[in-house]
């Protein structure tokens, strides 16, 4: 088992026996002089697992993918893969329970709109009204969260892979291995020394916990507010909006399960295609593609310009003829300059990406 020996000096590579910079929650430190990694297992008492990413053949997962994707396969001849290399990324999953009492005091604003007939002439107006209420909510909420171990990481790139990895139901159970009986020379790739203790990722786990809990029962006590403020007037009033006068939603979380350090294997291509330089990536544990970029195709800019063109002359159209159309209310003249809005929306949107050479895909 690799890890770094403690000397009368201080730890020392068990590779090249050059000196190590560790400090107290260092996990694994890679050498400086050597470039490899020195686990400080004992230092940590805390569990690693090792999910196992193939080593040898990388490039013919790229080239799997090359031949298995339609778009990609027509463009295969011009594309060229310039490295193909794997990294370990640590990972903890955390599960988190949030609760707390929470109590606020609102005032819900309310409408209605009335229509009657006056000597033959249809009238409409609008009433206002204004309905203070208390409401309280007792909570508890379960999370799942996911920490990489690192201060800073690519998100663009790891995020995808750690959303397949859950969604996979967490495959460490079944495939990982203790960092113990792992053999360093069939595991070749870098791997991403973890930097977040776990003493500190449960406390990140609970303030997570905490904070996505807040929109969430916020949103239930102003649900629960409008609900009273209908109860209490008359018939055919609707809620509009909630302002709080007081709103207090204290939280204590705690972290109920939580994964040993998972080094999950990522597989990164970088290939070029007519000049242009273009990434994607694959979980090492099954060669899945889980994030990538790929060349916009001219066919596809095409499609994608027309779709524009007629999905927005189709909303702004039909946005227009109802603007034109006399004698209507202002809902529906509302809806009909909606419908101008989104056109517009829609095919500025549209267009912004066709323009764009490269189309990233999260594979889902
Ligand atoms: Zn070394």
């Amino acid at each position: 088992m690799a890890g770094g020996e403690v000397t009368g000096i201080g730890y020392r590579c068990q590779y090249c026996g050059q000196p190590l910079d560790v400090t107290p929650e260092t996990i694994v430190a890679v050498c400086k002089y050597c470039g490899r990694p020195n686990w400080l297992v004992g230092a940590l008492g805390y569990p690693i697992v090792l999910v196992p990413g193939r080593s040898r053949g990388l490039d013919r997962i790229f080239y799997r993918y090359i031949e298995s994707d339609p778009d990609m396969r027509r463009l295969r001849e011009k594309v060229h893969l310039r490295s193909i290399s794997l990294v370990y990324v640590p990972l903890y999953t955390i599960h988190a329970i949030a609760s707390g009492s929470a109590w606020g005091e609102a005032e819900v604003h309310l409408t209605k709109l009335e229509v009657r007939t006056v000597n033959g002439k249809t009238e409409t107006r609008i009433k206002h009204r204004t309905v203070s209420v208390t409401v309280s909510e007792e909570y508890s909420l379960s999370h799942d969260i996911d920490l990489v171990a690192r201060r800073s990481y690519e998100t663009r790139i790891v995020d995808p892979l750690v959303r397949y990895y859950r969604k996979k139901g967490r495959p460490y159970e079944s495939l990982g291995r203790p960092l113990e009986s792992v053999n360093w020379e069939e595991v070749k790739g870098d791997v991403l020394a973890a930097e977040i203790h776990p003493d500190e990722a449960k406390s990140y786990a609970r303030d997570e916990a905490c904070d996505r809990s807040y929109e969430i029962v916020k949103k239930a006590l102003e649900s629960k507010a409008k609900d009273r403020a209908v109860d209490l007037s008359p018939p055919g009033y609707v809620p509009v909006s909630v302002d709080w006068m007081v709103l207090r939603i204290p939280c204590k979380a705690e972290v109920t399960d939580m994964s040993p350090l998972v080094l999950l294997p990522m597989v990164e291509a970088v290939y070029t295609y007519e000049g242009k330089v273009y990434r994607t990536v694959f979980a090492g544990w099954d060669g899945s593609r889980v994030y990538g970029e790929e060349p916009m195709l001219a066919q596809q800019r095409l499609a994608m310009f027309g779709g524009g063109a007629v999905l927005s002359g189709l909303l702004s159209g039909g946005g227009l003829v109802t603007l034109l159309m006399s004698g209507l209310s202002g809902l529906e003249r509302a809806i009909g300059a909606l419908g101008v809005l989104a056109g517009m929306a829609a095919s500025y949107y549209l267009a912004r990406i066709s323009l764009r050479d490269v189309r990233v895909e999260e594979v889902k």
